[in-house]
């Protein structure tokens, strides 16, 4: 019987600002979201019984992402600062950062969100 493969979450919340120049409707204008930010990691689980200590996950999470973006202008970080872009930003971050990536989510508002998951 395979033996399951674990993964390790932390989620983090942030405020900006963006806006879509692109968009026809009201994403055009400036505006905040409550983003949300899900972190997934996996790999075997060491003998001190983790896959990777959470308080290490956050550090850098907070360090490479989640600090620089919160109470930003988004705009700044991208020219065209969507959900998938964002994403695709915060796993390239995150991956420079040598983190076990399995997953990432970032919600831009509680009812939607966008998944970017590893390719084994
Ligand atoms: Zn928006």
């Amino acid at each position: 019987m395979a033996s399951p493969h674990t993964t390790v979450t932390c989620a983090f919340t942030f405020e900006a600002a963006h806006h879509l120049p692109w968009h026809p409707g009201r994403c055009r204008a400036v505006h905040g979201h409550s983003y949300r930010l899900e972190v997934t990691v996996g790999g075997p689980v060491n003998e001190q019984g983790v896959v990777l200590d959470f308080d290490d996950v956050r550090q850098v999470v907070e360090r490479q992402v989640v600090g620089p973006w919160d109470h930003s202008d988004l705009n700044t970080v991208l020219d065209n600062p969507t959900a998938e872009l964002l994403a695709a930003r915060a796993w390239e971050l995150l991956e420079a950062a040598n983190l076990p990536l399995e997953r990432l989510r970032l919600w831009e508002t509680p009812r939607a969100w966008v998944e970017l998951v590893a390719r084994h």
